[in-house]
């Protein structure tokens, strides 16, 4: 059972928790420096051949600028404020033009995950039930999985519409009941503390945060956003669950999956 208000104790949390679910954006893949910087870029243009009055240099800048304040505020409604629009164009247009350059994309084909995840993927399924929670555009999101091959790691996988108003926490919610999971045995890992670390500790799920990616400067504004482990990266969690001591099992496991092929195209 999740404890109230103590330290985590690393040498437990592995006896604590039976499911993982995980975030995909900057908790798994570098999401920010391999898709992020080129969909900002588009996004920009995108916006300025629809009546934004900057210069792509400008805009690309003042962005940026206004990203670092606040993040949580809508950067495209920002721009438009700040630049305006030519002369016969719809700021609302523009505005819409910047989220869809943005959000709805062809993901590059070259997309990796983070060094070492697909070790503690492998690992970590030898001990628990792993789950993706993974918000945004559906297909953009399904597009990433599948570039990336891991969907035989997870036993389920849900894709939260954001744009639809859907949440993780009602996908965390699904999962436990589709998967008698119980919510203080659920360990949530993931980068947003305004998102899945917040939903999760309002469920009284164990929360990981990954503190990288493009929002690692968010503040705290609230308890629940308060993460119970803190991680510079995901390969972390393979110390935290303990999952290196059972290194010579796990890797024989491992060859036995490699032999079946359930693991082997992955690696
Ligand atoms: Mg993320």
């Amino acid at each position: 059972m999740k404890p109230t208000s103590t330290k985590v104790k690393r040498k437990t949390l592995s006896s604590e928790i039976d499911a993982l679910i995980f975030d995909l954006d900057d908790t798994l893949f570098d999401t920010n420096g391999q898709l992020v910087q080129p969909a900002t870029r588009e996004s920009v243009a995108a916006m300025i051949e629809m009546g934004l009055k900057a210069s792509f240099d400008d805009a690309l800048a003042q962005r940026a600028v206004f990203f670092q304040q606040a993040p949580r505020l809508d950067i495209q409604e920002r721009l438009v404020g700040h630049f305006g629009v030519q002369e016969g164009s719809d700021a609302d247009a523009v505005e819409e033009a910047g989220r869809l350059a943005f959000y709805q994309r062809n993901v590059e084909s070259h997309i990796t995950l983070f060094e070492g995840c697909y070790d503690l993927l492998a690992l970590a399924k030898t001990r628990f039930q792993l789950f993706l929670v993974t918000s945004g555009s559906p297909s953009t999101q399904r597009q990433k999985v599948d570039l990336l091959g891991i969907e035989p790691f997870f036993t389920d996988m849900t894709f939260v519409n954001s744009g639809n108003g859907e949440t993780k926490k009602d996908a965390f919610l699904q999962l436990t009941e589709r998967h008698q999971l119980n919510a203080p045995r659920v360990l949530v890992v993931g980068d947003r503390i305004d998102r899945e670390i917040s939903a999760a500790n309002q469920l009284g799920m164990w929360t990981c945060q990954i503190a990288r990616g493009e929002y690692r400067h968010l503040k705290v504004t609230s308890a629940s956003e308060s993460a119970d482990i803190v991680c510079a990266h995901v390969t972390e969690l393979i110390g935290w669950l303990g999952l290196n001591k059972s290194k010579g099992t796990a890797a024989h496991r491992l060859r036995q999956d490699d032999k079946s092929s359930t693991l082997g195209g992955l690696r």
